[in-house]
């Protein structure tokens, strides 16, 4: 089945009797070429590139839910390409690339909206930052623009300028960015990888790993044992806990992550508004709904919900920065479970047991890495040799000290 303008219409006229289900329901085969564990948009855009760009079909995506029923359908689904160094700016740059083409590649209407994002900045010294993270993007093509108080007035007039304490003093936009419909975009990479021949095994939870001598042999799972050439984890804020399956640590914690959205208003919001003195980020659904969140539960969990102290600190937040938002009313709120790293960057990497891979410690922001991490990984899985955009992602980075603090505040896991 094509997705196009006729069909909508075709099935309009004819009483929606041709759509059929989006991807198969396949029992599990005895052994694949390659297993991912997870669901998740990284899992399924794994599998879709292995078998679209390097022609590896035996594949299986193994979800112990329901695809997308982690961070993948939990978040705030903002994407950009805002990023100052070397080790992250190539790899999410191909990922907005990515976004652009996603739903011509995909057939599929992810919603990929380039409404654009602005980071806010409150002092002289956030503005210098800015500024040079700015030049790093116009250096390396991600474009970016720096919007002082006037422009800024004009656009988003309804923000607290004059806060006594943290007045705002300008922005640093990229218009490429923005925000996708996180379930489109899993239902359209699932969707493709189903019709190149990749298996979607769902309400199958992997339970261990059968290593021998070094060597990964397959899985143990809710539905029997698997077996595999290769495995590749890619199960977020699970990554501890599925990892320990193989008896490795990793330089991860899980915690918490909250999101907020309001009941539906008009438009108000154009894109993405980031507060530059406190963590708070909101944009606006296309059905209205006020999207919005801060900063993650502070105590490690494996519960996919957090506690209400996050909860007054965000909508502390969101009243400092625009004060109209009192007078919205909240609808919902969820958690996830993400999965931070020491320096707030990610890990694609092969580990030292022969055929078992890891994609994880996407922190705050593996959303908009999706399409880049599947292809990445994709890679990694087909060839054994990372991809050049992701050479920084490595363990031993952590052995070596070449740590990719992005935000330069160390090793403090709710900060990143
Ligand atoms: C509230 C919130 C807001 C966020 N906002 C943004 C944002 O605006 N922009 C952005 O870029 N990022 C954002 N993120 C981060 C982003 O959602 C994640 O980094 C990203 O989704 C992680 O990759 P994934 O989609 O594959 O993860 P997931 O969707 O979590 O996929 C992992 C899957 O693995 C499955 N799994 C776990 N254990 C097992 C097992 N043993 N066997 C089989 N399957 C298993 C899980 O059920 C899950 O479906 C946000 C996260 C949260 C929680």
């Amino acid at each position: 089945m094509t997705f196009s303008g006729f069909k909508v219409v075709k099935e309009a006229l004819t009483g929606y009797r041709g759509w059929g289900p989006l991807w198969r329901n396949p029992t599990p085969k005895p052994a694949y070429d390659v297993v991912i564990v997870g669901g998740g948009g990284h899992g399924l855009a794994t599998a879709y590139y292995l078998a679209k760009r390097y022609n590896l079909r035996n594949v299986a995506v193994l979800e112990k839910g329901w695809i997308g029923s982690g961070n993948a359908g939990r978040n705030t689904t903002i994407i950009r390409s805002n990023y100052l160094l070397p080790g992250n700016q190539p790899f999410y740059e191909l990922s907005m690339q990515l976004w652009e083409n996603l739903e011509q590649e995909t057939n599929f209407n992810s919603m990929v909206s380039q409404r654009g994002i602005i980071n806010l900045f409150h002092s002289d010294g956030q503005r210098d930052a800015y500024r040079r993270r700015g030049n790093a993007m116009m250096i390396s093509g991600a474009g970016a623009r720096l919007l002082g108080p006037g422009e800024l007035r004009e656009m988003v007039p309804f923000l607290n300028f004059d806060n006594a304490r943290f007045p705002i003093k300008g922005g640093l936009m990229q218009e490429r960015a923005g925000t996708a419909r996180h379930d489109g975009v899993v239902w359209g990479y699932a969707r493709g990888a189903d019709k190149l021949g990749v298996d979607i095994i769902q309400n199958c939870e992997v339970t261990g790993f059968r290593i021998e001598d070094g060597k990964m042999l397959g899985v143990e799972t809710s539905r029997g044992y698997i077996g595999a050439g290769k495995v590749g984890v890619s199960v977020a804020g699970s990554s501890g806990r599925v990892m320990a399956y193989a008896n490795r640590r990793l330089p991860i914690e899980s915690h918490a992550l909250q999101a907020f959205v309001s009941e539906g208003l008009k438009p108000v919001v154009p894109g993405v508004i980031t507060f530059g003195a406190g963590h708070f980020y909101i944009s606006q659904s296309d059905k209205g709904g006020l999207v919005f969140g801060g900063d993650i539960d502070g105590y490690n969990s494996y519960a996919q919900r957090g506690g209400l102290p996050v909860i007054e600190d965000v909508l502390e937040g969101g009243m400092a920065l625009m004060p109209m938002i009192g007078r919205a009313r909240l609808l919902r709120a969820w958690g996830g479970l993400v999965d931070m790293s020491m320096d707030g960057s990610p890990i694609i990497d092969r580990t030292d047991i022969d055929g078992l891979y890891f994609n994880g410690a996407w922190n705050y922001g593996g959303f908009k890495a999706t399409p880049a991490a599947g292809l990445t990984f994709a890679h990694l899985l087909a060839t054994d040799t990372p991809h050049d955009t992701a050479t920084a992602f490595r363990f031993d980075r952590f052995n070596r000290g070449y740590v990719i603090d992005e935000k330069g505040v160390g090793a403090q896991p709710n900060l990143h």
